[in-house]
């Protein structure tokens, strides 16, 4: 008898890591992420199989009850998710209860979850803005879990001495539990917002903030992917004469113009998450979905306003720079690899024009 118990016990706190890791894995590997309506689903059809699962080592009390720790799944559920689609879940267990066996025990429970699963979000709400700490809030809402689950029992069996002696290591245990799959979930949200951090620092361009040329290469996969862009335009930006800014004013002070120069850049772009340092003294921006002529105007603007601006030097001057612009538009064909190379040529014909110029062309038409 004993030596089941110990088994089940083993067998849910398996299924239970073993779950939360699935969970952890399945959140996508963004920063800033909104669960699809599928993934969701994905999700409940997971917390569900474990919970049926955490049905098939329960522990077998009298009157065909079973005690096993599936309401450890409705509270990380509601920890991690609020109540976004709670009821659904809770349905979803007390069905695959059903499975099991429909009988008073199972319907009492199916109620006694669905109660769980309308009260405890707006308690978890409170308890998030009183508590400041994960652990403490989950063992909280766990304690009230167990505790509905005793007085359920003590309705059924109208023993108290059986309700303590099962109510007393059922906390203990369930405590415990809660706490080692906390540690486990944390551990791994951790990891996983580290490797996020990282990859995000490995796309940067630690002098301007501006995303670099990993980021770029990346950006054009998934654009020509999309259906949505049809058209696209890249525009390459080079500062004029750089080499001698560095050497009269010195290495520090170029730093800073490039930075004062991502600034405008950032600000003139239609979209500053596409503007991109691809070289020493050379940027990038992406356009999508504009037309040729509002490309043409969009970097003839640019062009100006960095003439007009006055960039500081570090002693309090200030001195004026140009850039020249190449940039290369599709209609049709994103193929990266020509578009780059027109927007170079074009950079290079600018250039070769007496600078503080754009020149643009459309792929197509070369
Ligand atoms: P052009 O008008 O033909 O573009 O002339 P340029 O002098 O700007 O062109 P070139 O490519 O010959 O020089 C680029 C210079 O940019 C060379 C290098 O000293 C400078 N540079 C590259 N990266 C950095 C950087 O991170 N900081 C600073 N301060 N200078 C840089
Ligand atoms: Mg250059
Ligand atoms: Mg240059």
């Amino acid at each position: 008898m004993l030596k089941s118990v110990i088994l089940d016990i083993i067998a849910n706190i398996s299924v239970l890591t073993t779950a939360s890791y699935i969970f952890v894995k399945l959140i996508p590997k963004k920063k800033s992420f909104e669960l699809t309506i599928k993934e969701l689903l994905l999700m409940i059809g997971i917390a569900g199989l474990t919970s049926f699962m955490l049905m098939l080592f329960a522990i077998d009390l009298p009157d065909k009850v079973l005690l096993d720790l599936r309401h450890i799944i409705l509270i990380l559920w509601i920890y991690y998710f609020g109540n976004k689609f709670t009821l659904p879940l809770v349905l979803l267990m007390s069905m695959l209860r059903f499975l099991i066996g429909v009988n008073h025990v199972s319907i009492r429970t199916a109620i006694v979850y669905l109660l769980l699963g309308l009260f405890l979000p707006i308690i978890r709400n409170k308890l998030i803005k009183y508590v400041n700490n994960e652990y403490r809030v989950l063992v909280i809402l766990n304690g009230i879990c167990v505790s509905v689950v005793a007085v359920h029992l003590y309705f059924l069996y109208y023993d108290l001495l059986l309700i303590i002696f099962i109510y007393i290591p059922f906390l203990i245990l369930s405590s415990f539990v809660v706490i080692m799959v906390t540690a486990f979930i944390e551990d791994l949200l951790k990891t996983r917002s580290l490797y996020l951090n990282e990859q995000e620092h490995a796309q940067m361009d630690y002098l301007t903030g501006l995303y670099n040329m990993r980021k770029f290469n990346k950006k054009w996969q998934i654009i020509q992917l999309d259906k949505k862009i049809e058209t696209t335009a890249l525009m390459m930006i080079d500062i004029d004469y750089f080499k001698w800014i560095n050497d009269n004013y010195g290495h520090a002070d170029g730093n800073f113009i490039l930075r004062q120069l991502a600034t405008i850049l950032k600000v003139e772009a239609p979209d500053s998450e596409l503007v991109y340092r691809i070289g020493g003294e050379e940027f990038c921006l992406i356009l999508n979905n504009f037309p040729f002529v509002k490309q043409q105007q969009l970097a003839e603007k640019i062009r100006m306003s960095v003439a007009e601006q006055s960039f500081l030097l570090e002693n309090g001057n200030s001195i004026q720079i140009t850039i020249s612009i190449g940039f290369a538009a599709s209609v049709k064909n994103k193929d990266m690899k020509k578009l780059f190379r027109l927007a170079d040529r074009c950079l290079y014909m600018a250039k070769n024009q007496g600078r503080n110029k754009v020149i643009g062309k459309m792929l197509e038409n070369e």
